[in-house]
């Protein structure tokens, strides 16, 4: 007997009961969800609040702070203690934002991570 394609109601066509194009398409949408979840839900691990940053600034402020949390050796990420205030280090992330860690002595602790525009307003007097 010749199987033929047959027309579903979501308008593709194919062979069986089901739609197996519509059942992939689906597929597809549930992990896009998933995925979307999972990013949301990983910002409560986090130790600051990294939300609303872009996705590449995230990251690697999560490695940055995973790194120090090793060993807080801020240099090593080109890190600077602000002039007007010793005890706060800053590291750059990328040309636009910034970590700014407070010195603990033996740790550093993870304060915020700040756009340029911001971290103009905590370094006064200097761009
Ligand atoms: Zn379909």
């Amino acid at each position: 007997m010749v199987r033929r394609k047959k027309k579903f109601s979501c308008g593709h066509k194919g062979f069986g009961r089901i739609c197996h194009k519509c059942i992939q398409a689906n597929a597809v949408i549930e992990q896009k969800q998933k995925l979307k979840r999972d990013w949301e839900v990983s910002f409560d691990r986090d130790s600051i609040d990294l939300r609303n940053l872009p996705k590449n600034v995230v990251l690697k402020s999560r490695y940055i702070i995973q790194q120090l949390a090793k060993e807080p050796n801020y240099r090593q990420f080109r890190g600077k203690r602000l002039r007007h205030n010793r005890f706060v280090i800053s590291i750059p992330i990328n040309r636009s934002y910034r970590l700014l860690c407070r010195d603990r002595g033996q740790s550093l602790s993870p304060e915020a991570v700040v756009s340029h525009e911001d971290y103009n307003v905590v370094k006064p007097g200097r761009i």
